[in-house]
């Protein structure tokens, strides 16, 4: 684990947890030293750690903001290109281009797992965060079927259930459903700040409405920064809903489509499904296709696929 914060932190508990040989590397030494008091196995010393990992061929995970990734693989194209790859990061185009830049992308598979709380560092992690949760797989044309195996173990020890999805699509979806909200959030936070008496009266609609404006402001510039042209589709759309309403209350009309409409899909997220993914063999001729057709038909994978090559 390169990271040990709220995400990395609880990867680390989780896969522990599971009985995994885990190990991981922190910048600071008061997140390290609190790791190894709750009986972890941490360092910071970033080159040890990555030799260690080489010498095991051990899966390495990165789990630090978009903006650390590039030097921390430099350091992992010096002391170990050759070991399987993945991340935890909330964007997935930008980070595998940048894993490309570093000629590290043929042992790479991006993830996301889709859990989190508005608190950060070693102490805010937990082993349960992924239980339940959606975990992205990416499946991008280049993924390598024996490293895609290996970062679905890993999410499916932590608990959560894997979902293949391309790379681009991913981010589509994390504009409307993550970074969008993050967005509304500040926005939401902002006005009710600038009212008096509103937070004297607030309750569950502003608590809920602006829970993820309490997240650090650094984490949420790097992915909303970082997913700008997936973003700002989104956001436009958003924007011309409320425009509409916005014209609708100035000219005393009702507020139909805005309400309406939102309700509706609310309803929808309600009663979605999530069917498991059962019939993919990984590595199989057009395995990356039928997962990603899989996903985007809200298909979720629960159990280890079995691999080609692994069965019978
Ligand atoms: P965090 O602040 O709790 O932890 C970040 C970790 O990165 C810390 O260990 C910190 O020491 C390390 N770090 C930061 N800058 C560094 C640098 N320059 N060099 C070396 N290490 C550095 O944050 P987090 O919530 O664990 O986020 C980590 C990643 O997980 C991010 O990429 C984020 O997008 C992703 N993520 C976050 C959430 C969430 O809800 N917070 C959910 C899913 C994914």
């Amino acid at each position: 684990m390169l990271g040990l914060g709220l995400i990395g932190g609880s990867v680390m508990r989780a896969a522990a947890a599971a009985g995994r040989d885990v190990f991981g590397y922190n910048r600071s030494l008061e997140a390290v030293q609190a790791a190894v008091a709750d009986g972890f196995d941490a360092s910071e010393d970033l080159d040890g750690t990555l030799a260690r990992a080489a010498a095991g061929n051990a899966l390495i995970v990165l789990a630090v903001p978009v903006p650390a990734l590039t030097q921390l693989l430099g350091r992992i194209r010096e002391t170990a290109p050759g070991c399987p790859l993945t991340d935890v990061t909330s964007v997935k185009t930008a980070v595998l281009q940048e894993v490309q830049s570093f000629g590290l992308l043929e042992r790479f598979v991006g993830g996301h797992p889709m859990a989190g709380t508005a608190h950060s560092g070693w102490a805010a992690g937990n082993a349960r965060l992924f239980v339940g949760a959606p975990w992205v797989i990416s499946v991008d044309d280049h993924v390598d079927p024996g490293v895609w195996t290996l970062v679905m173990d890993l999410a499916l020890d932590c608990g959560a259930v894997v979902v293949p999805a391309r790379s681009d699509e991913h981010d589509a979806a994390a504009a409307t459903i993550s970074h969008l909200p993050h967005l509304l959030a500040e926005a939401l936070a902002a006005t009710a700040g600038e009212v008096p008496l509103a937070f004297a009266l607030a309750a569950g609609s502003f608590r809920d409405g602006t829970r993820v404006a309490a997240t650090a402001p650094d984490l949420v510039r790097a992915m909303c920064e970082a997913n700008a042209e997936e973003l700002l589709p989104v956001l436009d759309r958003a924007l011309d809903l409320l425009h509409h309403a916005r014209d609708a209350l100035a000219e005393h009309k009702p507020l139909t489509d805005i309400v309406e409409t939102g309700h509706a899909a609310r309803i929808r997220y309600d009663n979605f499904s999530r069917p498991e993914i059962v019939t993919v063999v990984v590595g199989e001729d057009r395995w990356r296709e039928e997962l990603a057709a899989a996903g985007r038909a809200g298909g979720v994978i629960r159990s280890a696929l079995p691999a080609l090559g692994s069965r019978g």
